[in-house]
């Protein structure tokens, strides 16, 4: 009904309003269904097909501002310029690596946090990698977005952003969207599942749901919503470790969901929708890089029908993890792949501009004197 669905928008950003004033004032255009976005002008006196232009213009087209959408009448758009909220993200920063081509954009939020994202160049297409929070409150001992907690869970519109300006700055379609990026999506997830069904919207970028990856660090009851959201996503759980007490050393969120029970919720996330799991694993020298821990590692992703990904861990200043030698990371995946099991070695992309997780945005909060101040 109207009044749901309505409802529903506002609830959206009351939750996420935390140090965001503006945003709670007028309502975030980018982030309302189709439906809703219905609703919402046919509530204010406006004809219904002007929604389904303001929606191609805004998730189909990419348009910066109103005064790009010249099919509205003029005073239309100034109409929408007072009322609503449009939210664009600015381009600080991009770099471009010699070797590969990634891509990283340096983004300014509304309200001037700065974020990042990866553009990243494949044979099968273009990859972006997105952020769900601004910083994390996660802990993982070798990720750089946490150091300084979280400072706020990012927005559906902004979440697409990411996106939008990415395509329109590089001229290349995007067709593959990993949620894997700063932050904990499924500790922002009622703004992560509005993303995903506006990125796949059939009237938007229509990004096919099967090339929309989310990786979580273990929240069980976020795995099992999500398993009914009937989504056709791929899950990505970071693992790290084989056993509940490797994993909890290097991931507080062990503390909270077991590592039994984690593993438990991806087997139903596998049954209930089809869709094949990821395991990532991250290599950290002497830590969990063994024979023994490739072993037991096939035996979890084994009945699990799942895919390993393999990433190297990528140094990070405060933390003194090390990864291991080739030597070691080559013996580790053919341990796996004599155990049947399918893996890869995640390629490092844009190694030459800051490529590793967090850290150019890192970098650029300790140059403005935005904290960061312990590297
Ligand atoms: N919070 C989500 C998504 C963001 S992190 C999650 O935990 O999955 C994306 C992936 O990069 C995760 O697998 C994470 O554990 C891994 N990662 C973070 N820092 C890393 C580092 N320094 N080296 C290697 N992998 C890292």
């Amino acid at each position: 009904s109207f009044c749901r669905g309505f409802m529903g928008a506002t609830d959206f950003l009351l939750q996420n309003s935390e140090g965001y004033e503006h945003q709670m004032e007028q309502i975030d255009l980018k982030s309302l269904t189709l439906e809703e976005l219905q609703e919402e002008l046919v509530r204010r006196g406006e004809k219904a097909f002007r929604a389904d232009q303001l929606y191609q213009w805004m998730h189909e087209k990419l348009a910066e501002d109103f005064s790009e959408m010249t099919n509205l009448p003029k005073a239309f758009r100034e109409w929408l310029e007072t009322e609503y909220e449009y939210v664009t993200l600015e381009i600080v920063e991009v770099r471009r690596s010699k070797l590969d081509g990634t891509c990283k954009y340096l983004f300014r939020l509304p309200d001037g946090h700065v974020i990042e994202s990866v553009l990243m160049r494949y044979h099968h297409g273009n990859s972006v990698c997105i952020s769900s929070q601004g910083g994390c409150r996660m802990g993982c001992r070798f990720c750089a977005s946490t150091l300084d907690g979280l400072e706020r869970n990012l927005l559906p519109s902004e979440m697409l952003e990411q996106i939008y300006r990415i395509q329109t700055d590089s001229g290349e379609r995007v067709s593959n969207v990993v949620v894997m990026g700063t932050g904990e999506p499924l500790d922002n997830y009622d703004n992560l599942v509005r993303f995903i069904r506006l990125l796949t919207h059939e009237k938007g970028l229509n990004i096919s749901q099967r090339n929309v990856t989310v990786s979580t660090c273990g929240i069980v009851p976020g795995i099992e919503r999500l398993s009914e959201e009937n989504l056709a996503i791929t899950l990505a759980l970071s693992l790290h470790a084989v056993t509940q007490e490797k994993r909890r050393e290097l991931m507080p969120i062990a503390n909270r969901y077991g590592l039994e029970e984690v593993l438990r919720a991806c087997g139903d996330y596998f049954r209930k929708t089809g869709r094949r799991l990821t395991l990532e694993y991250s290599l950290v020298a002497g830590a969990n890089d063994s024979t023994e821990d490739a072993r037991e590692l096939a035996k979890l992703a084994g009945p699990l029908h799942a895919h390993v990904n393999l990433i190297p861990v990528n140094p990070v200043t405060e933390r003194d993890f090390v990864r291991p030698r080739e030597k070691i990371i080559d013996n580790f995946k053919k341990n796996l792949e004599n155990c049947g099991i399918n893996a890869t070695l995640r390629r490092e992309m844009g190694r030459d501009i800051d490529g590793a997780c967090g850290q150019l945005r890192r970098k650029y909060m300790k140059r403005s004197g935005k904290g960061g101040d312990e590297c």
